[in-house]
């Protein structure tokens, strides 16, 4: 494509003279003008690569028209000529607009023309080269993230194996708690049976809490067998279990079926996730609260299982920490369900999206994807 190369003096014969032997050059498409008004004028139909402009112009002067030209196309290379007795003060303007070149006349051409094809070449160079910088920049950027992924992949595999260790040191010590059972059936005093019932009562809530460290720190390696099922099935058994859940209790569950799509699931650790999340609707949502739950299928089959509550919402900075390991707004909350909830669906091959506003509720949902053709009964 032609460069487009203004020539604005108010001189007509500078003009005539100039573009006839610029056009000579024909990679150039050259436009004159004998006022910077006019050339501005012209400027958003045909953008310039190159302009040149007298200096001493009657109305708008070349300093004033050149920086008006800069505002507009800061690429562009733009030239002052300049008379011998300007030299000073342009060269003091020249300093503020950001001009290429000046040039004193009278000019020879073949400088004239030669400096006109550097400033060109140059600017063909600084765009390339702020091309390749922001190629780089976006580099960097994906770099940074994996970086960042990596580190938290690293972390989260440290906590996993710290986490294990725990669990199994809790778990082989609790099994002794164990005899608080037997004190509490076979105490005849009322007192020391409350506290073995009070000691038994902890010793269930840490087993359940050590049942879910291990498995939060099963890592994603263990594989478990998951086979053709029912997605309602599974979250109407959740819905189940939950029935004597204390908090789930005090609010009200509703439950809609829209279909009863299939997908290749483990149940159980369907379930599993079920009950966590709506655990935690129930949780954040006042004593008489309503959660509902549906389960649908898209288009494709994909089983769809949403859980909405119009509780207390999550503030940005909890959302962002959401599925970190232990991490829990909760008295007692062990900052797990929502990890593992994550890892049981990635495993299956699904999809979590948490939808929350603080003051107003939240929303999940969970896609898992539709039953390959092959399995279909
Ligand atoms: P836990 O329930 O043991 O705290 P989770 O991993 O299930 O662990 O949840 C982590 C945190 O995410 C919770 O402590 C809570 O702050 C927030 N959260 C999860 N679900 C909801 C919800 N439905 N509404 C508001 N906050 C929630
Ligand atoms: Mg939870």
């Amino acid at each position: 494509m032609a460069a487009v190369v203004y020539v604005v003096d108010d001189d007509a014969l500078v003009t005539d003279s100039l573009s006839r032997a610029l056009s000579l050059e024909t990679e150039w498409e050259v436009v004159a003008f004998n006022e910077g008004a006019r050339a501005l004028a012209e400027m958003p139909r045909r953008p310039p690569d190159a302009v040149l402009s007298d200096f001493k112009m009657p109305g708008m002067d070349g300093l004033v028209f050149l920086g008006r030209v800069r505002a507009q196309h800061p690429d562009a290379v733009l030239m002052l000529l300049t008379g011998y007795a300007d030299k000073e003060s342009a060269i003091r303007a020249i300093n503020e607009v950001g001009i290429w070149q000046y040039v004193e006349k009278p000019w020879d051409l073949g400088d004239l023309i030669l400096k006109i094809r550097q400033g060109l070449e140059r600017r063909a160079l600084v765009g390339e080269l702020r091309e390749k910088n922001q190629t780089l920049a976006a580099r960097l950027g994906e770099l940074e993230k994996a970086h960042d992924e990596l580190v938290r992949a690293e972390r989260l595999a440290a906590v996993g194996r710290v986490a294990s260790g725990l669990a199994h040191e809790i778990g082989n010590q609790l099994a002794l708690v164990g005899y608080a059972e037997a004190i509490r059936d076979r105490s005849v005093d009322p007192e020391v049976a409350s506290f073995a019932e009070v000691i038994v009562a902890a010793q269930r809530r840490l087993a359940a809490l050590v049942d879910e460290i291990k498995d939060f720190a099963r890592g994603a390696a263990a594989g478990y067998a998951r086979e053709p099922g029912d997605v309602a099935a599974a979250v109407e058994e959740a819905l189940g279990i939950l029935r004597f859940d204390a908090d789930v209790k005090a609010r009200r569950v509703n439950m809609a079926v829209r279909a009863r799509p299939l997908g290749v699931i483990h149940r159980g650790k369907i379930t599993q996730v079920v009950v966590n999340l709506v655990r935690n609707a129930a949780q954040a949502s006042a004593p008489g609260g309503e959660v509902d739950v549906f389960v649908d299928a898209d288009g494709d089959g994909a089983a769809l299982i949403r859980v909405r509550d119009r509780g207390s919402g999550m503030a940005p900075d909890v959302v962002a920490r959401l599925g970190e390991p232990f991490f829990t707004t909760k008295e007692r909350g062990s900052g797990l369900g929502l990890g593992i909830s994550r890892r049981v669906i990635d495993e299956h091959g699904g999809t979590i999206d948490i939808q929350s506003d603080p003051g107003v509720g939240t929303e999940v949902l969970v896609t898992l994807p539709p039953l390959p053709a092959s399995k279909l009964p």
